[in-house]
């Protein structure tokens, strides 16, 4: 199916084409001609991030009658930020139109401006169900002539205790009005909405199978509580092209983490309910700049919030609700870009994340919180992409260019890199090196993650993992010769190996287990640069967690402006 196969009028096509939108998603394709079709009611059940806005929004700007000066259509959506997002996405669609008038109606605002606009003549009216509903009794909202009715994401209106308004304002429609319902979930709440204002509606479900969801990848990683924070920012500082949103359970721990990022010098801010309407406009519009590129939100304030290319989704705390995972994750990997959806989860929270792989549909990787070493080849790497890319533009560098040469005479250029690196990574290396491993427990290896806590190995063969994996070069063999170098009198009869991309596991007999672990304590032993460590498969080192407990105390790494936090510190 195309968009010109759907009858849409040439100027909505014109619309799209500028959006460049080059093919309807699954939702459009089913829900456009169904509006278009006739007037009956319907209930879609689609995702986020699956193009829900325009599936309703180009037919219902197809459908206006230009000499009906009231509103024939009403779409209510939770938040202001969203109800602001869809007008917006209706302008744009409308744009070769004529003398649509389109008007947002939300709280947190003063109303007269809007009470004007709405007496000079509106064609569509999006609102949020409070204002709304304050606005019709006031009497100065005129319905009578209202079509088209859309509820979208209508579980979080209700969630959010906007089921009073939507019933009065749903009341004070025609009931010749056609409804449109749009929800991620179908909570019975919803249901009884269906039942009391809907008749015989149309019921579409998109599945989660939709382009969206294929493009989100599920990570999550086991930390202790404590360790949150700092994984959070290992995360961050590996990958430093992060353009995401860090969620949070609650308002008062999305404010403590933001204020946190930000006096650790990374470009993030806060985003949730305490705040006034402008200074969440201020956030969104300098996270839209770029200005900043971590948004740490609650669940409600991030509500449908359209931000495209986010390469990551943070969730800091899993939602109370399960469901708004599904929220979460569809903030990424939208319109075919690939996103990864990061949880960080206790020991105890396996469950959830079980749960959410069965309601998603989808499996959840198990990954590590990235090491020191691993962070700093990260930002190496991206330092030297940044280097490589770099287009200097000719001028006053050029004259200073030769006397720059003549000082560095003689230094070779891996030299010159070796440098120029340690230069501007110093801190992230100077911190790094002597921070400890967070992972709470060591990854399981593939295909034995049911049977947590119970190892499938031979009984009298015990499992022991070494902290180097496919990412360090490890072999089989390379293992051997670890283990033989160690151990060199007993020719330690090594059994199954299962190399993962960070640690290995291995099975030795148990009889020479604890020599073997004892021996790679007492011999320190190196491999590709970092310090070989071993232990038994599923407990935790007791060196490590030692050492954990001493780094702690001496608090967290600076990035980016690291002169200027200390310098505030001093003060
Ligand atoms: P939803 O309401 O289902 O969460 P949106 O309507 O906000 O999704 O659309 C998600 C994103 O996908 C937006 O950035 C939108 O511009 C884009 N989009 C929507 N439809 C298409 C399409 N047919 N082709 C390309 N991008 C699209
Ligand atoms: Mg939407």
């Amino acid at each position: 199916m195309k968009f010109t196969d759907m009858g849409l009028s040439p100027e909505l096509l014109d619309g799209i084409a500028r959006l460049k939108f080059e093919q309807p998603t699954p939702v459009q394709a089913t829900v456009i001609p169904a509006i278009l079709k006739d007037q009956r009611d319907l209930v879609a059940l689609a995702q986020t991030g699956t193009g829900k806005t325009a599936a309703f929004g180009l037919p219902i700007l197809q459908m206006l009658k230009r000499e009906i000066k009231t509103p024939q259509a009403l779409i209510l959506c939770p938040t202001r930020e969203l109800c602001m997002q869809i007008a917006r996405d209706l302008e744009h669609f409308s744009a070769s139109m004529h003398g649509v008038q389109i008007l947002a109606v939300y709280g947190g605002a003063d109303i007269r401006p809007q009470l004007t606009a709405m007496s000079r003549g509106v064609d569509v009216v999006v609102a949020t169900p409070g204002r709304m509903h304050d606005m019709l009794r006031r009497r100065r909202a005129n319905f009578a002539r209202i079509q088209h009715v859309v509820l979208d994401e209508a579980d979080e209106m209700l969630n959010m205790g906007f089921e009073e308004d939507l019933q009065a304002i749903l009341s004070d429609v025609p009931d010749t009005a056609q409804k449109l319902l749009f929800s991620a979930t179908m909570p019975k709440q919803v249901a009884a909405i269906t039942r009391k204002y809907m008749k015989n509606p149309e019921e579409i479900t998109v599945g989660t199978r939709n382009a969206g969801a294929d493009n989100v990848r599920h990570e999550y990683a086991v930390v202790h509580a404590r360790d949150r924070y700092p994984a959070l920012k290992r995360l961050v500082d590996f990958y430093p092209e992060m353009y995401g949103i860090v969620f949070c359970r609650t308002r008062q721990e999305t404010q403590d983490i933001a204020d946190r990022l930000g006096r650790d010098g990374y470009k993030a801010e806060s985003l949730h309910g305490d705040l006034t309407q402008a200074q969440r406009d201020r956030v969104m519009k300098k996270f839209r700049a770029r200005e900043i590129t971590m948004l740490v939100a609650t669940d409600v304030a991030a509500r449908g919030l359209d931000v495209d290319n986010l390469t990551h989704i943070i969730n800091y705390s899993l939602p109370d609700e399960l469901g708004s995972y599904t929220h979460r994750s569809g903030r990424t990997g939208r319109a075919g870009k690939n996103g990864v959806s990061i949880a960080l989860i206790n020991m105890r929270e396996h469950y959830k994340v079980k749960h959410i792989e069965k309601t998603l549909g989808r499996p959840f990787i198990q990954r590590s919180v990235p090491s020191g070493i691993e962070i700093c080849e990260a930002q190496l790497l991206a330092l030297m992409k940044r280097l490589s890319e770099v287009s200097p533009e000719p001028g006053l560098i050029d004259d200073i260019l030769p006397l720059l040469c003549k000082n560095l005479e003689g230094v070779s250029r891996e030299d010159l890199l070796r440098r120029f690196a340690s230069l501007e990574l110093h801190r992230m290396l100077d911190y790094y090196g002597k921070e400890p491993d967070l992972n709470a427990e060591p990854l399981s290896p593939p295909g034995k993650r049911a049977g947590r806590g119970q190892r499938a190995s031979d009984s009298d063969m015990a499992e022991l993992v070494i902290n180097l994996g496919k990412r360090n070069g490890l072999s089989p063999k390379k293992l051997m010769g670890l283990v033989n170098a160690v151990d060199r009198s007993s020719n330690i009869a090594v059994g199954r190996i299962n190399i993962t991309q960070m640690q290995t596991y291995f099975n030795v007999p148990s009889a020479a287990a604890q020599g073997l672990i004892d021996g790679f304590a007492q011999k320190p032993t190196e491999f590709d640069g970092r310090d070989v460590r071993v232990a038994r498969a599923g407990q935790g080192d007791p060196a490590k967690r030692d050492q954990k407990r001493a780094a702690r105390r001496k608090g967290g790494a600076q990035r980016r402006s690291p002169e200027r936090s200390k310098q505030r510190r001093r003060t």
